[in-house]
């Protein structure tokens, strides 16, 4: 099943085209998409059962983020052994570095983002999970019961911000408006062979900057889960940005950063992609 963000109502897509979630329901659920994940079994029974109408056509820049206003965002750092390397850190062991994106910087998948003036702006296609059952001390075992599904992200980064003063500061960095772009949709779990190994990869202009596979996380989507929510409760509609692989602007040599008029694609396979280009 996949769901969607069209023009802030919730919407399933089949085939290509959306339904609308509210009318096709006669009311039973609300159009808000980030309320869907308080109900998310009932909603999911629901949309297995139901008689739909046929959907309607859209243009991807109509869509929002499938989770557009999560209590809870958590973003992984270094999860990948070959972007620690590129970073100059440790591969973390026990905890990874994590941080959070300010719920304002969230934005809907293809979008046009104001560069910050005087900063160095970097990319990081990332695979995003969203959370559909309350956790709290979930083992890893039991961990994707937990998962509503998964979408691609941006863990768009301004470097100067993030490594300034006495200790990185990631969150403020990382949190500018339309920093945090996801979609196109949320795709349940159940739609892949494998959730927990899919291709990600994002260009600039054409060029590949980022390729990788998921199943090369240090802590995969269930171990995140597992150490997540033995700290605190991950609540429905929560969203975990599961860390990116290398190819970033920071780790070349020379440094490189996104400038006025490019255009960075990021995909994940069996999911979509997502299209921002930037401005000035
Ligand atoms: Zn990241």
């Amino acid at each position: 099943m996949r769901i969607a963000n069209l023009s802030g109502r919730l919407a399933l897509i089949i085939d290509g085209k959306a339904v609308d979630v509210e009318k096709a329901s006669a009311g039973s659920f609300s159009a808000d998409p980030q309320a869907v994940y308080e109900r998310w079994e009932v909603f999911r029974s629901w949309a297995a059962a139901a008689d739909l109408p046929e959907g309607v056509a859209f243009d991807p820049a109509e869509l929002g983020s499938p989770v557009p206003a999560p209590r809870q965002t958590l973003a992984i750092g270094l999860n990948y052994r070959d972007h620690a390397s590129e970073s100059g850190f440790e591969v973390p062991e026990g905890l990874p570095p994590v941080f959070t994106k300010f719920v304002t910087s969230i934005s809907g998948p293809v979008t046009e983002v104001k560069l910050p003036e005087g900063g160095n702006t970097d990319w990081e296609v990332e695979l995003v999970a969203v959370i559909g059952h309350r956790a709290e001390n979930v083992a890893e075992g039991d961990a994707w019961s937990h998962v509503a599904g998964l979408t691609v992200g941006q863990d768009i980064s301004e470097r100067v911000s993030q490594l300034a003063g006495p200790a990185p500061q990631f969150s403020l960095g990382k949190s500018y408006p339309g920093f945090a772009p996801i979609g196109p949709w949320l795709v349940t779990p159940d739609e892949f062979e494998d959730p927990g190994d899919l291709e990600l990869r994002c260009a600039i202009n054409g060029e590949e900057v980022q390729k990788g596979r998921t199943r090369d996380l240090i802590f995969s989507v269930p171990a995140l889960i597992a150490k997540l929510s033995a700290v605190l409760p991950l609540l429905p509609g929560d969203v975990i940005f599961t860390g990116t692989p290398a190819g970033v602007g920071l780790g070349r040599d020379p440094q490189r950063w996104l400038a006025a008029g490019d255009e960075l694609v990021s995909t994940i396979e069996g999911i979509g992609e997502l299209r921002q280009t930037f401005v000035v």
